[in-house]
């Protein structure tokens, strides 16, 4: 259950993220997939995340801490069509730096659109996770946009994509910012990864 959720820090490098002293859970996912709007839906806040305006505009590594025994960490977005070759860069140089050095890190919800069909930018990036060992899990965000078999139809696609490049379907969770589907789920997950 998460009872108190309170902003840390934010910061571009991973080096002065806060000690590395609690378990650690990060989401991430294509810009405007819902990411802000499922982080404060989790953590019961009108405005813990910022819901974006400005697809992209967020550049920042922003750590909450949970219950005084977690960290919840939001990072920016991907995918967003109009930002400089440099500002794409400057982006994957600061998460991979933070993914592949953050020893905390329990695991990465990759958040992905259950509107859509598999998106080439999520499956590139999941495909770089497995790569370097990223625990990742994957979010399927604002399944109340569309019936529960359209829901389901996306997600088994997504699945199979997976199990393509995988040999096996990764764990994930069905999810509503709007109905809160599978806040709980979610939660007892994350629960269930830290020690009291
Ligand atoms: P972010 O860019 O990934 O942080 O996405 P936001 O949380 O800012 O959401 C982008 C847009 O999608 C906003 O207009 C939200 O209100 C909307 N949205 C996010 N999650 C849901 C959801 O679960 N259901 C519905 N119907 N809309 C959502």
């Amino acid at each position: 259950m998460i009872k108190q959720a309170k902003f840390v820090i934010s910061n571009t490098d991973y080096r002065k993220c806060p000690a590395p002293t609690k378990p650690e859970f990060a989401f991430i996912g294509r810009s405007n997939v819902g990411k802000s709007s499922l982080i404060n839906m989790l953590t019961n806040h009108k405005n813990l995340a910022k819901i974006s305006g400005k697809p992209g505009k967020t550049q920042l590594i922003n750590h909450f801490e949970i219950n005084d025994n977690w960290f919840m960490v939001d990072l920016p977005g991907y995918g967003f069509a109009k930002v400089s070759k440099s500002i794409k860069n400057t982006w994957e140089k600061m998460i991979s730096d933070y993914l592949t050095n953050r020893d905390n890190l329990v695991a990465l919800f990759v958040l992905v659109d259950s509107r859509l069909d598999p998106q080439p930018i999520d499956l590139e990036f999941i495909t770089w996770c497995g790569q370097h060992g990223i625990p990742f899990v994957i979010i399927f965000t604002k399944s109340d946009k569309q019936g529960k078999s359209k829901t389901n139809q996306n997600v088994s696609k997504f699945l199979d994509e997976c199990v393509k490049i995988f040999g096996e379907a990764p764990q994930y969770f069905i999810t509503s910012a709007q109905n809160a589907e599978g806040k709980e789920d979610v939660i007892a997950f994350i629960d269930n990864e830290v020690i009291e």
